[in-house]
């Protein structure tokens, strides 16, 4: 369904996001049919250049991000076509006039604020001085929101200034993903599920999101951000939030917030003993996270491992197990809930049952499966199997599943359409600060430093026992 006419303007167009994922994806959904054509993009950046300019650098873009069989000369003639460009300084007054010029009256307005957080507050400023943005304009913030709570609460309250919290669209992009939101309706669209989500049933639950890279180019920046900052906070948090929320009453942006906030604040403060850092070594041919972050004496960590407990009704005595890191042995995210094993085996020998798992995979392979307990066929007896139920899209839905939306672009288009509900409220976020700070106060007060675990990996030995202790293991990585 297209979505109403819009003027999208881009700040930061000209960056490796905009480039990489933003621009992609509005082509995509343009070729979809589901931009209008008199929808307009304007890319706004430091440098100045002229719109036929900017149409070349964004046909490079899209010529370099995406693969020949998802994009054709035709459409993308036409989605260049829709683009406009203004060269603006964030902090002065250079571009501005031109902007305000640019936009039209009657359409939606979207101000996408893909720069450095440091300019969030001017453009929010200047958006407003120079009467750009209307009563019903949306803008889009990207991570970081904050380095902890103190600047998160001052971005909130510099936003706050000029636009109302409807107005403010803070990108979490793993609430994009197809299977997030799946997760969702097998949760509330189905009755089998949701009497079974608690405590008495769920043994644990457990989130892994692994990548292979290191933190390469960016390293200065992630030295003074961790693990713990750039991925736990806001990603593993908002994942733990969806499994472990109420039903809200209604699918709606302030509903379903609710419920999250409400796991957020009744998460326990972290014991030291349930949280393992690490940081990588030098592999064969790749540099340790030291030498990339050029500090030799980093305590930052590029891994983390921790045991978490919701000490509400629900999950008091479930604990979840969150671990996330770079250069690791393969590229995952995904979260198992495992099940308790029946109270009781009738069979009489060891057949091999064992506890039912539900699988959301976000990468790779996007879907979910569940694994059941079933005879093993054919005549050798009561010997038990656990076999997948597959619910990955592909197969059940065929061709059109195949090609979902990227996280980035049906975002975007919740933007257009005014619906909040996959992006964090400014209290959630505040919450998720509040429950982080004193975890990494703590390790800056005991100077902890990581533990070292070798490239490629699954991180420290020591992440391993978290679980062990407990009598239970990590879902293998790759
Ligand atoms: P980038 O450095 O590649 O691009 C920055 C953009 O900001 C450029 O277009 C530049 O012209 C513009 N800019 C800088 N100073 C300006 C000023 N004074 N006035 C106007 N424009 C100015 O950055 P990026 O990687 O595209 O990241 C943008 C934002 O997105 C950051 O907040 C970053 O944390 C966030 N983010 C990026 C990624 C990613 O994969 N690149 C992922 C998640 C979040």
């Amino acid at each position: 369904i297209p979505v109403e006419a819009f003027d999208l303007v881009i700040f930061g167009g000209t960056g490796d996001l905009a480039r990489r994922k933003i621009l992609p994806g509005l082509y995509r959904r343009f070729r979809d049919g589901q931009i209008p054509d008199d929808a307009r993009i304007v890319g706004a950046a430091r440098s100045d250049m002229s719109a036929e300019a900017y149409r070349a650098q964004v046909a490079d873009a899209l010529n370099e991000v995406l693969p020949a069989s998802k994009r054709d000369a035709e459409s993308v003639e036409a989605f260049l076509a829709r683009l406009d460009y203004v060269g603006i300084d964030a902090t002065g007054t250079h571009g501005w006039p031109d902007l305000s010029q640019k936009m039209r009256a009657g359409v939606v307005q979207a101000f996408y604020f893909s720069v450095a957080p440091a300019l969030f507050g001017d453009l929010a400023k200047r958006l407003h001085k120079h009467k750009i943005a209307g009563p019903e304009a949306r803008i889009v913030v990207e991570k970081p929101f904050g380095h902890d709570l103190a600047s998160a609460r001052d971005l909130n309250a510099m936003l706050a200034r000029h636009f109302d919290e409807q107005q403010i669209y803070r990108i979490d992009h793993y609430l994009g993903k197809e299977t997030v939101q799946n997760l969702m309706a097998v949760r509330f669209g189905n009755l089998l599920f949701e009497p079974l989500w608690r405590n008495q049933y769920i043994d644990h639950v457990q989130i892994t999101v692994a990548e292979t890279v290191g933190v390469g180019g960016r390293g200065a920046y992630y030295d003074k951000s961790g693990a713990m900052r750039d991925m736990v906070q806001n990603h593993l948090m908002q994942l733990l939030c969806l499994i472990a929320m109420e039903p809200p009453a209604k699918f709606d942006p302030d509903a379903v917030r609710d419920e999250k906030l409400k796991v957020i604040r009744a998460l326990d403060p972290v014991e030291p003993g349930d949280v393992v850092r690490g940081q990588y070594r030098a592999g064969a041919d790749t540099p340790s996270y030291r030498d990339d972050a050029e500090n030799p004496a980093s305590r930052t960590e590029s891994f983390i491992a921790m045991k978490l407990h919701v000490s509400n009704w629900r999950w008091n005595g479930t604990p979840f197990y969150l671990r996330t890191g770079k250069r690791m042995k393969a590229r995952v995210s995904e979260i198992v809930v495992r099940f308790k094993e029946p109270p009781h085996s009738i069979f009489e020998e060891d057949t091999g049952q064992s506890a039912n798992e539900l699988t959301i995979r976000l990468q790779p392979n996007e879907g979910m499966d569940l694994t059941v307990t079933i005879k093993e066929p054919g005549p050798g007896g009561m010997r038990l199997i656990d076999v997948p139920l597959d619910m990955t899209f592909a197969e059940a839905l065929g061709e059109e599943a195949a090609d979902v939306p990227d996280a980035y672009e049906r975002l975007i288009m919740d933007v257009i359409r005014g619906n909040q509900t996959l992006f964090m409220r400014g209290d959630e976020v505040e919450a998720a600060w509040a429950w982080t700070d004193p975890v990494i106060a703590a390790w800056d007060a005991r100077e902890e430093k990581p533990i070292s675990y070798e490239a490629g990996s699954t991180g420290p030995e020591e992440a391993l026992i978290l679980m062990h202790r407990d009598g239970r293991r990590w879902r293998e990585i790759g």
